[in-house]
């Protein structure tokens, strides 16, 4: 809605930006961005305080954006990551806010890829270098001037990139950039070290941190689940087969995610509708009065087009998409446990968002305990419950009006009543799956599920399947490897990628040398040279990947 895009237009940021987040179907700032955007706009040094799911890469992404040159084909912002996966993230988003920028390019600087191919970026004038302090030193090793166009520094998860041991890398790029230039520093805690970084290179900076309040839900029972974002409307259809809700509110971030999903939930039979800025004010009324008597059962909204929903009907709130702040997470999940009712509040959670849950946690001061996504079994007994409450009032009088019938009707096929009434049954239920073996078949996910599948058919062929399961014993190994395993998987946000990347980068091996990788949920295994073996595990020995040590040990198969 053109107020609500105000928004972000009121901030100051450069029109073309501004059309690019309203075709992305962002609706208003998130609070970090509402504070940290004006201040880089300003052209202050910042320090933000601010975690992952905050919306921070767009707090700092989109003020660069209106302030970058994009007719000098030269570096000139510089944007520094953590890790491989966090850097290709924070690329991909300079991308998506830039789309109506021509002549605007960024270029991701990482270990694990070739250096040629990046280096070619940067000196056919990307505007934007988003790296890894590692690979990006490699670089600079090579041409110590890379950086000599730079006007602005990001530092981005700041506290992890000291926890990777990257504290003299930065070091060495902070000589090899142009003192003038503006910094600004993103961290989710501000330990000493820090603190020393930002006392050392910046220059009086405007501190920003979303104050937060302690918050009590008490008649608002929480839960979460941990779930792959591609993995997400799996998961919600899943959890609303045995929730058994009265009417229930889902709230996703963006325009186009609420109308993906309330799709997705009516095409599986459900009475949904989406809730978004888009939808003009006397629609969204209708929709809200279509919640309240009974002719819609879920809504998915924006956070701004639920604003002030008040529906007694809503038992249960689910927050498909992180909140921005634990703000406004209570504010969210208030929408139920309305009137002195109570209210049950499922909060889905993507790997690297497991300290947002921590921060709510602290805020809300209250623990949002895990549930596991509901297995087959649990499917089939809501299932039959279901069907059980909702025959059990009409057998009453049934065979006083049809029970002649139903003699009539067995005599004239030649079928007992019991063929008849699975007949019947099979009809009434549309074919949904009732027997254990059906609900097995049709149950998307399994721990790890797709993304675990794609990633092994990356690296070679999947394991054979039994029963429909998976056998989990090893593959043969090819003479001269042995297989090490790490207890980082799946459920850690770790793909095949991440760790091939940080065994080429730090075990200075070849591609060549390394085997097959399989990730699976709770560990991973991969195959290395056999020869040089303990060598190569001790220079990986303090090896962190997205975060966690690696810890890469032999695996013996007995
Ligand atoms: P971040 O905290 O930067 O990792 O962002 C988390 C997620 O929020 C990303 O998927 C962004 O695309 C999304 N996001 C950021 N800002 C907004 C906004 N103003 N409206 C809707 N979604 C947003």
């Amino acid at each position: 809605m053109t107020q609500e895009i105000g928004g972000f237009a009121a901030l100051g940021l450069h029109p073309s930006i501004v059309a690019a987040l309203t075709a992305i179907g962002y609706e208003e700032p998130s609070p970090i961005q509402a504070q940290a955007i004006p201040v880089i706009l300003s052209g202050r040094d910042m320090i933000g305080q601010a975690q992952t799911g905050t919306g921070k890469t767009a707090a700092f992404a989109l003020p660069l954006l209106t302030k970058i040159d994009a007719s000098k084909r030269e570096p000139q912002a510089l944007i520094l990551a953590p890790t491989r996966e966090l850097a290709l993230q924070v690329a991909t988003a300079f991308e998506s806010y830039s789309k109506q920028m021509p002549g605007l390019n960024v270029v991701a600087v990482y270990g694990g890829a070739p250096m040629g191919p990046q280096l070619k970026a940067i000196r056919q004038g990307a505007q934007v270098i988003v790296a890894t302090p590692g690979r990006l030193v490699d670089h600079l090793r090579r041409d110590e001037k890379m950086l000599s166009t730079i006007q602005f520094l990001v530092l981005d998860e700041a506290d992890e990139m000291l926890k990777l041991g990257f504290m003299d890398d930065l070091e060495v790029i902070f000589e090899a950039m142009p003192a003038s230039r503006q910094s600004v520093l993103f961290s989710a805690t501000l330990p000493h070290s820090i603190r020393a970084i930002a006392e050392k290179h910046l220059r009086e900076p405007q501190h920003i941190k979303i104050a937060s309040k302690t918050q009590t839900v008490t008649a608002i029972e929480q839960a979460h689940l941990m779930v792959h974002a591609d993995q997400k409307h799996a998961a919600v259809l899943r959890l609303l087969e045995v929730e058994e809700f009265d009417a229930l509110i889902g709230f996703v971030r963006t325009k186009q995610a609420t109308l993906d999903l309330a799709a997705a939930l009516e095409a599986k039979g459900y009475k949904a509708a989406a809730l978004n800025g888009d939808i003009a004010q006397n629609q969204r009324e209708r929709v809200i009065d279509s919640l309240k008597d009974g002719r819609l059962d879920i809504v998915i909204a924006t956070d701004v087009a639920a604003r002030g929903l008040d529906v007694p009907r809503i038992t249960h709130v689910m927050n498909v998409d992180m909140p921005y702040d634990p703000e406004s997470y209570v504010h969210r999940i208030g929408r139920t446990g309305r009137a002195g009712r109570t209210g049950r509040a499922l909060l889905l959670v993507t790997p690297r968002e497991r300290r947002m849950l921590q921060v709510i946690e602290r805020v809300t001061g209250q623990k949002v305990g895990e549930v596991k996504l509901p297995n087959a079994q649990q499917v089939l007994d809501a299932r039959i419950k279901k069907l059980t409450a909702s025959l059990a009032p009409l057998v009453a009088d049934a065979e006083a009006t049809h029970g002649d019938l139903l003699d009539r009707l067995t005599a004239d096929i030649g079928c007992s009543p019991r063929a008849l009434a699975a007949a019947l049954l099979r009809k009434a239920t549309n074919g949904q799956a009732l027997s254990l073996a059906e609900v097995e078949r049709e149950q998307p996910l399994v721990p790890g599920g797709p993304r675990e599948r794609s990633e092994r058919s990356e690296r070679g062929p999947r394991p054979e399947r039994e029963g429909g399961r998976e056998r989990r014993a090893p593959m043969p190994l090819a003479e001269g490897r042995a297989r090490c395993r790490t207890a980082l998987g799946a459920r850690d946000g770790i793909a095949a990628k991440n760790l091939l990347g940080a065994i080429l980068n730090e075990g200075g091996l070849a591609r060549e040398a390394i085997g097959r990788i399989q990730v699976r949920e709770s560990f991973s295994l991969v195959e290395l040279p056999e020869d040089g073996l303990d060598r190569l595990l001790a220079k990986l020995k303090d090896t962190r990947v997205g975060g966690k040590p690696l810890k890469l040990r032999r695996y013996r198969e007995d």
